[in-house]
């Protein structure tokens, strides 16, 4: 079994880019659902819908963001491993 060590990954441009994604949806769908948890009881149903779907959306959104940025990660780890195994 090849040991990756975490020193041979590094941030790329791209980490980054996905990780203050990742972090910006998830930040975007904690709002929703705070302005869901917040309405006043005695608004309409109309309104009380309309947020449950933005939250809805902002969580879909929040974890496609986490998944292109695990899934990128994994690749480092792929691409680490194989150096190693490369180098062994
Ligand atoms: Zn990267």
């Amino acid at each position: 079994m090849t040991q990756v060590h975490q020193s041979q990954i590094k941030w790329c441009g791209l980490c980054r880019h996905l990780s203050g994604e990742f972090a910006t949806a998830a930040r975007l769908y904690s709002e929703a659902v705070a302005l869901l948890a917040a309405i006043a009881p005695n608004r309409p149903p109309q309104e009380y819908n309309r947020l449950r779907h933005a939250a809805e959306e902002a969580k879909r959104r929040s974890e496609l963001a986490g998944l292109a940025f695990e899934q990128h990660l994994e690749s480092h780890h792929r691409t680490a491993a194989i150096a190693a195994a490369a180098t062994a």
